[in-house]
């Protein structure tokens, strides 16, 4: 109002000041979302930090109990890559058999392979169960060593690779030549870009991905199974707090992502033999002791780091 008492209007703000308002909104905005983003990642880091000490010592007591277990068990990095695939969904007794066939029909190379019908494949890998789909997977996985990994079919995209970077096959015999260059034009690149390759093939899942990469391929990708899934659950290692089916596929990443974060104690060229170890102990505490049903803790050597047993560390 006027001193005459007529309604006057609010004064208008200037643009500098709409565009001083407008700031400090977003500006408020913007200091709330780093907040939330800062309590998120604190939460991963402190669970992060609280499992580091389990997780090293897990691996000693494993290690202690069982000796080193000098994973993966195949002969060469194919035939490594071969029964990561033949794993799927069955023990090792059959994959051995399933192997052992290939071996005796000497095709375990990859253009002898691939030059199988997938019939007959599927007759020589039936040992390991679920053998028409493994056969495809197979043939899948074949296909792109043979045609876009062989020197012959040599592809644009493939020749760019920087091959001298790759680290594969130290763990194991060497394949022959052919297939040597095959695979380490397969492994060549960053981990990443290397494990988006595999994914892409069908029937590559992520637990396969890891295992080629990881035991065949010398990259640092850690591998992460049932077991592992169950043991973290029971000890309460977990990052995601809800219970989830150790068969379900969901919370494979945050686990691994979790294993990848903390046991990165050791210098680099130590841990790959590490992560190959670490994850082969899971496997022996997995097959002998925590079984799905009356898990053996009292003979388990992880019994110490069960959740009512901390003061024991
Ligand atoms: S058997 Fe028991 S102690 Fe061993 S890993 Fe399983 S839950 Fe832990």
């Amino acid at each position: 109002m006027d001193s005459a008492g007529r309604r006057t209007r609010p004064a208008r703000r200037g643009r500098h000041q709409n565009w001083a308002i407008r700031q400090r909104v977003l500006c408020s905005r913007y200091v709330r979302c780093s907040l939330i983003k800062s309590r998120v990642a604190k939460s991963a880091n402190r669970k992060s930090s609280t499992v580091a000490s389990p997780l090293r010592r897990a691996y000693d007591l494993m290690r202690a109990r069982f000796g080193h277990q000098h994973w993966w068990p195949g002969d060469t990095p194919f035939e490594v890559c071969v029964g990561a695939i033949l794993t799927q969904n069955t023990n090792w007794g059959n994959v051995e058999r399933a192997i052992a066939n290939l071996k005796a029909a000497r095709v375990l190379e990859p253009e002898k392979l691939f030059a199988l019908s997938e019939k007959r494949l599927a007759d020589l890998i039936c040992p390991a169960g679920y053998f028409n789909v493994k056969a495809r997977r197979l043939r899948s996985f074949l296909r792109v060593l043979v045609e876009e990994c062989d020197a012959d079919h040599e592809p644009v995209s493939q020749r760019a690779a920087d091959v001298s970077s790759a680290e594969p096959f130290k763990t194991c015999r060497q394949d022959a030549g052919s297939t040597l260059a095959c695979l380490q034009r397969l492994f060549a690149g960053e981990t990443s870009a290397v494990r988006d390759r595999l994914l892409r093939i069908s029937g590559i899942g992520p637990e396969t991905a890891d295992s080629m990469l990881l035991y065949a391929g010398g990259h640092h990708s850690f591998v992460v199974d049932a077991y592992t899934k169950r043991i973290f659950q029971r000890h309460e290692w977990n990052p995601k707090s809800k219970v989830q089916s150790p068969k379900s596929s969901s919370g494979y990443d945050e686990l691994k992502q979790l294993c990848e974060s903390v046991l990165n104690e050791k210098p680099v060229l130590e841990r790959l033999d590490y992560w190959q170890d670490y994850h082969a102990q899971l496997v022996m505490v997995g097959k002998h002791f925590c079984r799905t049903r009356n898990p053996l803790c009292d003979q388990c050597p992880l019994k110490p780091l069960l959740p009512g047993n901390k003061d024991n560390l």
